[in-house]
């Protein structure tokens, strides 16, 4: 057992999540304050998707009753942040919890996926597309 200094988690090595946070699985971090980091998701629906986490590991948003007022800020931000530097038309924010709802990684996240207006509606949120070069759409984000 890994007592986790930074989220208070007390077995690390169960959670990918915290160990993006403590910086020890490298991510694509376009976000970060206080109580949140942002980075792209590794296996993307649209380009520029992209992961919202509270730094504390939180299961999901049923699980406690502030997190979500405390990351609410790095969802705005962040949101505005991929719309603006990929010129998306619109965007779809998203979390799941419980393994019945999808959620894979049991530490809480809030997807913000970047939509364009060729392909449009709920229908088309979860087809994957190609979606390039990660690393370009990753410099497009950062770039001051
Ligand atoms: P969910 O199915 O809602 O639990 O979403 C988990 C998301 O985490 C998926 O979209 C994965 O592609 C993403 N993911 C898994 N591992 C990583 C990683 N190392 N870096 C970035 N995203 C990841
Ligand atoms: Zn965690």
């Amino acid at each position: 057992m890994v007592y986790h200094q930074v989220c208070g988690y007390d077995d690390l090595m169960d959670c990918l999540f915290c160990a993006i946070v403590a910086g020890e699985i490298p991510s694509r971090q376009v976000y970060a304050d206080d109580a949140a980091i942002a980075f792209l998701d590794i296996n993307p629906f649209h380009p520029g998707h992209t992961l919202v986490i509270p730094r504390r590991h939180v299961q999901d948003l049923l699980a406690d009753p502030v997190v979500l007022e405390e990351i609410a800020p790095a969802i705005e931000a962040t949101a505005k942040l991929l719309v603006d530097k990929l010129g998306a038309d619109g965007l779809n924010v998203m979390s799941s919890a419980g393994e019945v709802a999808g959620q894979e990684v049991m530490h809480l996240h809030v997807h913000l996926i970047p939509r364009s207006a060729d392909k449009p509606g709920l229908r088309e949120l979860l087809v994957r597309e190609p979606v390039g070069d990660v690393d370009e759409v990753f410099a497009r984000i950062t770039a001051p």
